[in-house]
C-alpha cells in the first residue's frame, strides 16, 4: 500500500498539469460520481492536496474530488488522451487542453462539499499529515504526550492514522530506529530528550522518503552502497527488510518481529529501552 510520501509525489505530478487549469472534459466511471460532471467540467482546479493517503482535488465550483487509493488505486498523468496500456479499470479521467490525469482501480471516490469534507469518516478521524509543511517537531512532541497517545507502544502508535496521517509500515521501523528507541516503549516511558529526538526523527525520515522517492537510509550510506554496485532494495532502508544483516549504525544484528500483524525491524543493540537509559 502506498504511504504518505508516495501519495504526495503522485499529487505533485498531478498538480503540475492540473493546478490553475480548466477541466475541459471528464470521464467518471463510478456510481458515487453520477451527476457530478457539472461540478468538475468547465471548472478550474484550484489546488491538489493530500491528507494521509487521501488525495483531494479542489475545484473552483467549491466542490472537491476525494479519492483514496487503498490497495490498488493508481494515478497516471499523460498527454491528453494518451492512455497507458493497462488491465486496470479506469474510474476517473480529468482532461485539460493538454493533459489527462487518470485514476485507475480505486473504489473510494466521492465529490464532496466543504461541509462534507469536515465530517467525512476518514478525513475527520485522521491526525495531521506527516508531510504538512506547517507541522513542527514541537507540535509532534505535544501529540506524543497527548493522553490519547502517550500510553501506547510506539510500534502500535506509528501505524495509527489517527496519530499521524500518511505513516505506514516501513516508516514505522525506520523512524523508531532513527530515534534509537525500543519499539515496545510508550511515549510515557521516554524522557524529554528522547521525545524530542523521536519527534525530529519522525519529520526527518518522512521528508527524506518524500524527497528521495522512498529512500529512508542516510544519503551518504545509500550513495556508498550504490557505488559498490548494490541494488536499490539493498541500499533503500536503514533497517526495514534487513533481517539478520548488520545495523548500519552500530553493527548489531537486525531483528524481524511481527507487531499488529505487520513486519517490524529493529536493532536490539542501538534501540535501547528508556529504563536502561534512565538508570545509567
Ligand atoms: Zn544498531
Amino acid at each position: 500500500m502506498p504511504k504518505g510520501p508516495e501519495i504526495k509525489r503522485a499529487a505533485d505530478a498531478i498538480a503540475l498539469v492540473l493546478e490553475g487549469r480548466m477541466i475541459e472534459s471528464a470521464d467518471l466511471h463510478h456510481d458515487e460520481l453520477k451527476g457530478s460532471h457539472r461540478h468538475i467540467v468547465g471548472q478550474r482546479v484550484k489546488s491538489i492536496e493530500t491528507q494521509g493517503k487521501a488525495l483531494l482535488t479542489h475545484f473552483s465550483s467549491g466542490k472537491t474530488l476525494y479519492s483514496h487509493n487503498q490497495l490498488y488505486g493508481v494515478w497516471h498523468v499523460v498527454d491528453r488522451g494518451q492512455y497507458p496500456t493497462t488491465k486496470r479499470t479506469l474510474r476517473v479521467a480529468l482532461h485539460t487542453a493538454r493533459h489527462s490525469a487518470l485514476l485507475y482501480s480505486a473504489s473510494d471516490i466521492w465529490v464532496l462539499t466543504k461541509k462534507q469534507l469536515t465530517t467525512h469518516p476518514f478525513l475527520s478521524r485522521i491526525g495531521p499529515d506527516i508531510l504538512d509543511k506547517s507541522l513542527t517537531w514541537r507540535a509532534l512532541l505535544s501529540r506524543l504526550t497527548d493522553p490519547r497517545f502517550k500510553s501506547r507502544k510506539l510500534a502500535t502508535l506509528y501505524l495509527d492514522q489517527q496519530f499521524l496521517a500518511g505513516i505506514g509500515n516501513y516508516l514505522r521501523s525506520e523512524i523508531i530506529h532513527d530515534a534509537g528507541l525500543d519499539p515496545a516503549l510508550r511515549p510515557i516511558d521516554l524522557n524529554r530528550g528522547q521525545l524530542g529526538r523521536l519527534a525530529r526523527s519522525t519529520l526527518t525520515i518522512s521528508k527524506r522518503s518524500y524527497t528521495s522517492g522512498g529512500i529512508t537510509n542516510k544519503a551518504g550510506i545509500a550513495k556508498k552502497l550504490k557505488t559498490q554496485g548494490k541494488s536499490r532494495a539493498a541500499y533503500r532502508f536503514s533497517i526495514f527488510d534487513r533481517e539478520g544483516e548488520c545495523c548500519y549504525r552500530c553493527g548489531g544484528s537486525v531483528i524481524r518481529s511481527t507487531l499488529n500483524s505487520r513486519r517490524l525491524y529493529s536493532c536490539a543493540q542501538c534501540q535501547t529501552s528508556s529504563f536502561e537509559t534512565q538508570s545509567s
